[in-house]
């Protein structure tokens, strides 16, 4: 079971979840991305700033 990057709690990961995916702490709400599936690796998801203007 992988643990949050942020604040050590655990994070259950769907059976069916995919490499990429994104998903987040249920604890602090941290998001991050599933690096790998076997072993379950997190890291920090990119994050999406919203100010690249138009
Ligand atoms: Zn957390």
């Amino acid at each position: 079971m992988p643990k949050c990057l942020e604040c050590d709690a655990e994070i259950t990961l769907k059976a069916d979840v995919e490499t990429g995916e994104i998903i987040d702490c249920p604890d602090c709400g941290t998001e991050f991305e599933v690096r790998s599936v076997d072993p379950p690796t997190l890291d920090h998801a990119p994050q999406e700033e919203e100010d690249w203007g138009e």
